[in-house]
């Protein structure tokens, strides 16, 4: 395949397929393309009909089928006696190439929702699940792939059965507890398991973990060249067009190097524990993705994420080529927008977010600060920084490395702060004022008295926090402050509080203030969170809160409620945007 590689190319087709074939392979040599429709032979210099293949010297040339339909390429080649992968090839067979290094960066010849944080983990350790029951199943049956030793269970009746054809042992029978990584595979004994592994001299995080965060990754992983049928083969979409993955990157804990937000696009172009700021940027994925940009399929994105997409729009022919020029485009040299959220450290312990304080360990310290140091290679020439997407800005050290400039750096352009504002004071605001041209600041409040703060924000100090925010509010009238918001996630121990926090925002001068909704990141049970969700669990908002949307408050200019719009009631409604009037 390499020596086709070496070789110049003939290309058998001259539509879309060959396009997007060809801003991937972009460093083959050429000679020219070939059809077997004669009224396209014209339209560029370089296209010839097929039969001229017939004089060409076999040896010198390989064709390469670039067809969405092969029948016909494939029979006008072999009537001239072109012999499959000797002398002609299917665009496809080279797809495969694209994995190989691609594999290597990932560390693991594995696809699919497993972390590959995790392996490095268990490296060396049987892997055991503590749990028979439903939890159990749900983990085995969405990672099919990983190797189970055996099952843990404390009940006696199914001690030495069978549970997916591994042995169930009770916990009395585990001698080598070192030796092995459990996935504690139940929610309501968590705790109680958990104390019983401490006990045995096992650390959470390290030796076991709880099956939500030893598995759960944010990312997925795809194969290049399964990528890259996908994105050749989807249609385009008529109107929309979005370049983000040609500037923006955001990367997070796991130190996945996404192109658009990792809700929107979930495959990252490279992990920067692994590689360098360079290679994440100009990997293969990455490029298939801007590929998918430009082809306009958008093949990657979530469409329930991105308010850029509309796929109720004019679906295309799949050879459609929307924009022939976007072909040219390439990545430039640095991304001008990056959101960082590498670290969770928090001085908080916030009850949406986390049921404990959160202080990155060693090990974790070493992997943020490998990632925070490729970051830094490139901060200083990108014109929007955006931090912190996790963990409070002001408090992590790994943060601070990176927000704050060198003494000999010039100033940068503009830094988008989101915090909890605890830290947010004279001393943090001189440092982002010495740093930046622009500074945006997001504060993250949730409540608008001290007792709703307190049940919500654990950890935080009210008081003080409503100082700092009379401070920015003091630089924001003053106009130092570029840009001042407030957030408040909606649930149901603070959705009273909603016209009272507004009219808070008001008075503070604040330009906006963004209403999300309550998510489960793993710290409340199912039951707790139907209770604090005020969605059910389709979705819908349930009816005894719809009545809090219909203040005339919230109709405010500088309210945000436009994360609430795509939910309905639940006669299918979209009730939010219907009663703001948008
Ligand atoms: S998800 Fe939306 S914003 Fe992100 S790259 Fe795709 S179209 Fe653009
Ligand atoms: S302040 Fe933000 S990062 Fe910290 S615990 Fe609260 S929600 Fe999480």
């Amino acid at each position: 395949m390499c020596d086709l590689i070496d070789k110049k190319v003939i290309i058998y087709g001259v539509g879309r397929f060959r396009k997007d074939f060809l801003y991937i392979f972009d460093k083959l040599n050429v000679k020219y393309s070939v059809t077997d429709n004669e009224q396209l032979v014209s339209i560029e210099k370089k296209v010839k009909y097929f039969k001229c293949l017939e004089k060409e010297n076999k040896n010198k040339y390989v064709v390469v089928i670039c067809e969405y339909s092969k029948e016909n390429a494939i029979n006008n080649l072999e009537n001239m006696g072109y012999v499959y992968k000797k002398n002609y090839w299917n665009a496809e067979d080279l797809f495969q190439e694209l994995d190989k290094k691609y594999i290597q960066n990932i560390t693991e010849d594995l696809f699919g929702t497993i972390d590959y944080l995790f392996f490095e983990k268990i490296r060396g350790k049987k892997l055991v699940i503590w749990g028979t029951g439903n939890y159990s199943s749900e983990l085995i049956n969405a990672n099919p792939q990983i190797k189970i030793d055996y099952f843990i269970d404390s009940n006696l009746k199914i001690t030495g059965k069978l549970y997916n054809g591994k042995t169930i042992k009770h916990p009395d029978m585990i001698q080598d507890w070192k030796n092995i990584y459990i996935i504690i595979a139940t929610i309501n004994y968590y705790y109680e398991i958990r104390d019983y592994l401490i006990e045995v001299g096992l650390k959470e995080n390290i030796d076991f973990a709880l099956y939500r965060t030893a598995l759960h990754s944010p990312f997925k992983t795809q194969k290049p060249s399964e990528m890259l049928i996908k994105t050749i083969y989807d249609k385009p979409l008529k109107k929309r067009n979005c370049f983000e993955p040609f500037s923006h990157i955001e990367v997070n804990y796991e130190g996945g190097m996404c192109l658009c937000c990792p809700n929107r696009i979930e495959i990252p172009g490279g992990y920067l524990y692994k590689v360098s700021f360079k290679e994440a940027w100009t990997s293969i994925v990455s490029k298939i993705i801007r590929l998918s940009m430009i082809n306009r399929t958008f093949s990657f994105c979530n469409k329930n994420n991105c308010p850029n997409l509309n796929f109720n729009d004019e679906i295309m022919n799949r050879d459609t080529i929307i924009c022939e020029d976007d072909y040219k485009m390439k990545q430039t040299l640095y991304p001008e927008h990056i959101n960082i959220g590498i670290d969770n450290s928090c001085n908080l312990m916030c009850t949406t977010c986390r049921n404990k304080i959160k202080i990155a360990n060693k090990e974790e310290k070493k992997r943020i600060n490998i990632i925070a140091d490729k970051l830094l290679e490139i901060v200083p020439y990108t014109k929007t920084l955006v931090m912190a997407g996790n963990g409070e800005i002001f408090f992590n050290e790994s943060y601070r490395k990176i927000w704050i400039k060198n003494e000999n750096e010039a100033k940068r352009d503009t830094i988008y702060v989101i915090s909890n504002g605890i830290l947010f004071n004279a001393e943090n605001w001189n440092k982002l004022k010495q740093s930046y041209n622009n500074v945006k600041l997001t504060i993250s409040v949730d409540a608008s008295t001290k007792k709703t703060y307190d049940r919500i924000r654990c950890g935080g100090d009210f008081n003080k926090l409503i100082k700092n925010l009379k401070y920015a509010s003091m630089l924001k009238k003053s106009g130092e402050l570029k840009f001042f918001q407030l957030n408040y996630v909606i649930q149901s121990l603070n959705c009273f509080e909603m016209d009272e926090f507004v009219m808070m925002a008001k008075k503070l001068n604040a330009d906006r203030v963004y209403f999300t909704r309550v998510m489960n990141w793993g710290t409340y049970s199912t039951s707790e969170f139907e209770k604090i969700s005020l969605f059910d669990n389709n979705d819908i908002i349930k009816d005894k809160y719809i009545k809090l949307f219909k203040s005339n408050i919230l109709k405010d200019p500088i309210v945000d409620l436009s994360f609430l719009y795509n939910f309905t009631d639940s006669n299918g409604e979209y009730i939010i945007k219907k009663i703001v009037g948008e």
